[in-house]
């Protein structure tokens, strides 16, 4: 979900995922919330529509339902404070301008634009292997037919080409390692090799691959075996206002005799409303725990869909937006950089990308909620000295941390059953009674509008 910041509110300290948001689901989680919730007491409010979850699909979904009935009565409920609620003004767009072959990669900063390679402080082995890489990579599977050569790599992850098929210097695969990390939020070490065939990355020319001008990834090439791109949506305005209610977590949602009774935790108490319809726009591996009447394989289902944990940090400077490109790092904790008008903003993707996307998701997010936000702020401190100098006038850092952050699509290998199906997304956004389910993780694809498709299916399937 992202929102602007007022440049002119004041900054500082942990949004998104704060312990306060996040306290409340991770009790449903553990077993523990109901041991002390208490009696939920009825609100006696009653609603149209309940949408669980203000992010994108959410606020999407309760546009659209305005849309087919303007006089709805809408309630939107998410466990986010208004003020965690939004990222950053966001990141821009277009590949880095400079990379900093970092000391955690090779032992000291080195601060070079995209593409000067004689100054590259890699191994001589490394630096030719690149340029071959780039310039001259041969067939790397002479004789194979172009299904096969594609299978073969629908087989590999990116590093995994590099080092086992291309034959690089190690140096060569840290250089490169850090390419997809904006894009996708986890390394070349849990990238397919054919994902980063279709996004153009270094060693695939000789190959001879057909590329057609489609695809979710920028260059676009597409490959049978790539990730999904995501779908686009077309903007339409909603014709009335939903009620948003931040800070309520939903803990239960569940059938009664003419309504569904959904409740959430105020702050205090567990209070209920009652809806004629409700669409779960939360993440898909909560729905499980606020449903408990889905059959067993639709939250098997759900429980598959896992994001990947994203940080922003965004810094006020002293003298203003940065004078800097923007520059990916190798190896350090923060792997993007680039000016902004308060100054600067950083990037970190926790993933442990050598578990792969699904386990380094859940990994990478363990580790993130469990670091204290002092340590995330001297890094930050640390990586905003190393890019502009020790004199560098910092006024304040606000981290946002987002430990679901961002939905991941299907991808080879780590996805055996893409692109044949069946997938579990099919089964994850069924229907069930009158609570229809929406939300980015049931369209997994590579970026487009996945929420917003998600929420007019959701939409569709309960006004139908
Ligand atoms: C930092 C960051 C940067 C991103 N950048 C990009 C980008 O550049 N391009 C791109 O395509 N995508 C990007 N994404 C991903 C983008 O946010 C998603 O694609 C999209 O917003 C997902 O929308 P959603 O509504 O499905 O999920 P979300 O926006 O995650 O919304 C789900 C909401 O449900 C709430 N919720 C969860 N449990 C409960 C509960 N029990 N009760 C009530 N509410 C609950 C959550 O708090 C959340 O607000 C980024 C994500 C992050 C975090």
């Amino acid at each position: 979900m992202k929102a602007v910041v007022n440049p002119a509110e004041p900054a500082g300290g942990l949004r998104g995922d704060t312990p306060q948001a996040v306290a409340v689901p991770h009790a449903l989680r553990d077993g523990r919330f109901w041991r002390h919730a208490g009696r939920p007491e009825p609100t006696g409010e009653t609603y149209d529509l309940v949408v669980v979850g203000g992010g994108r699909s959410g606020l999407s979904a309760a546009e659209e339902w305005l849309l087919v009935d303007p006089g709805a009565r809408v309630l939107v409920l998410d466990n986010h404070d208004p003020g965690d609620h939004g990222g950053p003004a966001g990141f821009g767009t277009g590949p880095p301008v400079r990379v900093m072959c970092d000391k955690e990669s090779f032992g000291a900063d080195t601060l070079l634009p995209v593409g000067r390679w004689d100054d590259l402080p890699l191994a001589a082995r490394a630096v030719g292997d690149l340029r071959r890489l780039r310039d001259d990579p041969p067939d790397w599977f002479p004789g194979l037919s172009q299904e096969d050569k594609q299978e073969r790599l629908a087989e590999l992850t990116y590093s995994g080409f590099l080092l086992e098929v291309c034959g690089v210097h190690p140096d060569a695969e840290r250089f490169c390692r850090t390419l997809p990390c904006a894009e996708r939020a986890y390394d070349g070490r849990a990238l397919g090799a054919v994902d980063a065939w279709a996004a153009g990355y270094p060693g695939f020319g000789g190959l001879g691959l057909d590329g057609r001008g489609v695809g979710g990834l920028g260059v676009g090439r597409l490959s049978r075996y790539a990730s999904p791109a995501g779908p686009r949506a077309g903007s339409r305005r909603a014709a009335g206002r939903a009620l948003l209610r931040p800070s309520s977590p939903v803990v239960s949602v569940r059938h009664a005799d003419t309504s569904v009774v959904v409740a959430y935790f105020d702050g205090h108490l567990v209070r209920t409303v009652a809806a004629e319809s409700v669409i779960m726009a939360c993440w898909s591996s909560v729905v499980p725990h606020l449903v408990p009447d889905l059959p067993e394989p639709q939250r098997r289902a759900l429980r598959q869909a896992v994001r990947l944990p994203v940080l922003e940090a965004s810094v006020r400077l002293r003298g203003g937006r940065a004078r800097t490109g923007r520059t990916r790092w190798t190896g350090a904790f923060w792997c993007l950089t680039e000016p902004a008008p308060e100054g600067l903003r950083l990037l970190a993707t926790p993933c442990r990308s050598e578990l792969g996307p699904v386990a380094g998701a859940a990994a990478g997010r363990d580790e993130l909620m469990a670091t204290p936000y002092d340590r995330l702020e001297d890094g930050v401190r640390d990586q905003v000295t190393r890019l502009l100098g020790p004199r560098t006038g910092i006024e304040s850092i606000t981290v946002h941390r987002w430990g679901h952050g961002r939905p991941m699509a299907y991808c080879r290998p780590w996805h055996p059953f893409y692109p044949d199906g069946p997938f579990p997304a099919e089964v994850a956004r069924r229907r069930f009674g009158r609570i229809a389910i929406a939300g980015s993780d049931t369209e997994p694809a590579a970026g487009g509008e996945a929420a917003v498709v998600a929420a007019r299916r959701a939409v569709r399937e309960l006004t139908a």
